[in-house]
């Protein structure tokens, strides 16, 4: 996607040698023109699937799912839980999660009333690493017996690991960009 891509090479920022910091559209600060053409391009790419729900993770995954949810008719958005608290269903779908950017484990929780058997998934996130936090969901996605019809991804490193994981269990993965290697602070796409 074009204009991601020279967003990310304009106001992205290489902060160590395998994270990428874009804080000023995307993470903390969010532009809102680009995350619904984001929305409207994972609408596009996902036309053929059968979709009635979005899956994603929060925070940074909410915006994102729900411009894209935008582009789906009748489409809710439900976003995994990362921290426990009292007014968390108790009744809930876990899977053990490790955080790549805090280097430390959660445990991702879904409400068994929001996904079930009759729903057919779209998980959307904001990147793709080594793929913890979307296996965290599909994981979610099969205690639910929900069918996953495919992952939609802003920002994936393609030198993680996260990307043949996710395909090598035949589900469809799109990403927007694709990133190869930083290069002396620089991003080198695909
Ligand atoms: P994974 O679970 O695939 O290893 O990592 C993906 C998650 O970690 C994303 O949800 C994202 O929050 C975070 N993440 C991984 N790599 C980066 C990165 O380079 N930059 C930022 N901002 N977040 C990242």
């Amino acid at each position: 996607m074009k204009v991601l891509k020279e967003r990310i090479l304009r106001d992205g920022r290489v902060i160590m040698p395998d994270i990428l910091k874009v804080d000023s559209f995307l993470n903390h600060q969010i532009d809102v023109a680009l995350f619904d053409e984001i929305g409207k391009e994972f609408a596009r790419r996902f036309q053929k699937e059968r979709i009635n729900k979005i899956l994603t993770i929060e925070s940074s995954g909410i915006a994102l799912a729900v411009m894209t949810a935008r582009y789906f008719h009748d489409c809710p958005v439900v976003f995994v839980k990362k921290a426990n608290s009292k007014i968390m269903d108790p009744h809930a779908y876990k899977a053990k999660v490790h955080s790549f950017t805090k280097n430390n484990d959660y445990t991702a929780q879904c409400a068994k009333a929001y996904l079930g058997p009759e729903d057919h998934i779209l998980i959307i996130d904001d990147f793709l690493a080594n793929g913890a936090a979307v296996g965290g969901m599909l994981e979610i996605c099969k205690q639910a017996q929900a069918h996953v019809e495919g992952v939609g991804i802003v920002i994936e490193k393609g030198f993680q690991e996260g990307h043949d994981k996710i395909v090598s269990q035949g589900i469809h993965l799109e990403s927007l960009a694709i990133i190869d290697h930083f290069e002396n602070g620089q991003v080198v796409f695909k």
